[in-house]
Parts: structure tokens; sequence; C-alpha cells
């Protein structure tokens, strides 16, 4: 069966600027690319998976947050496709929500589409939504130190439900 790693994007694999809406305020957290080259050599399947509250609250288009995506792959400087699926989740908090992490719906049906074997696909971020919707949707969960809040201080971190690695890319370093 396939494996694939589930990312998430601001704090991640970009610093979280907060509602970034313009392309020239992307940048790469270090180790994101190589952590990517990892994954990708050793054979998984690569989904963006970012909630972008942003657009359903008005402040900005999803064409902003494509373009944002698109300058990340342009400095990660990999080849195509960088990402095997991207989900944008564009729903506000109040609204009802589809794809919006917690919610696993994306994860689900990724791993039906792609035959996926959920016990070797990971959730990386370092929100509690992503550990939420990994776990919801029987997947692991890891958490990164390179988001804006500790990843201690997350319920899920706190109970030991979750790996902690100082970021993404020493997250992938321990993939085999
Ligand atoms: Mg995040």
């Amino acid at each position: 069966m396939n494996r694939a790693l589930f990312l998430d994007r601001d704090g991640t694999l970009i610093v979280d600027k907060v509602y970034l809406s313009d392309p020239d305020g992307v940048e790469l957290i270090a180790g994101a690319r190589e952590g990517l080259v990892r994954a990708r050599q050793l054979g998984y399947f690569i989904f963006l998976f970012t909630n972008q509250s942003g657009i359903g609250r008005g402040l900005f288009k999803i064409e902003d947050t494509q373009r944002v995506n698109a300058r990340m792959e342009q400095l990660l400087a990999l080849a195509a496709p960088v990402f095997d699926g991207i989900c944008v989740a564009p729903e506000g908090p109040d609204d009802p929500p589809v794809y919006r992490k917690p919610s696993p719906r994306y994860i689900l049906e990724t791993v039906a589409a792609h035959s996926l074997d959920p016990g070797e696909c990971w959730m990386v971020g370092d929100s509690a939504a992503d550990m939420r919707a990994a776990f919801a949707a029987g997947i692991r969960a890891a958490a990164v130190r390179t988001g804006r809040v500790p990843p201690e201080s997350l319920p899920e971190v706190a109970q030991g439900k979750v790996p902690v690695f100082a970021d993404f890319g020493s997250f992938a370093a321990t993939l085999r």
C-alpha cells in the first residue's frame, strides 16, 4: 500500500505571517526543502493541507492563496509536482466546516483515492487542528516547533500522543 505525508503550510513549511496573502511575504522555514526531498526519495505521496480562514473572513481571495502557494513552490525549487494534491480550506471558523481542519475529510478522501495505508501516513503541523484532523482520520500526527505557539501548549502534545520535532526537516530525517 502507499504512504503519504499531509503537510500544514503556515508554521510548518513557511513562516506563519497570519493571513498571508502577499507572495512577497513567503519565507521558507529552514529544512523544509530537504524534508520534502527526503520524503520523495522514500516514495511518500505529499499533500498540502492548509486552513485559510482569511478567505472566508473576506480578507483575501483564493487566488491570493494560490499565488502564495506558487511562490512557496518557486522558492522550494523542486521538481514538479512538489505536491500530489493541495487542499485549501477557505471556511471561516463560524462557517459550516467542509474541509477545514480539524475535519478529517480531505485526509479520508485522499487515503481512499490513493490506496494509502493510514498507519503509514502522517499529518505534520503546528496546531491542535492539525493533530485532531490526523487522529479523526486515523493517521499519525507530528508537531513542529516552527509555529507561533510552543507545541507543549497543544493538548495532544501535552498528553504525550504526538511526537515533537524542531522542524519538518528534522521530522523527515526520521522517516525510513
Ligand atoms: Mg499551521
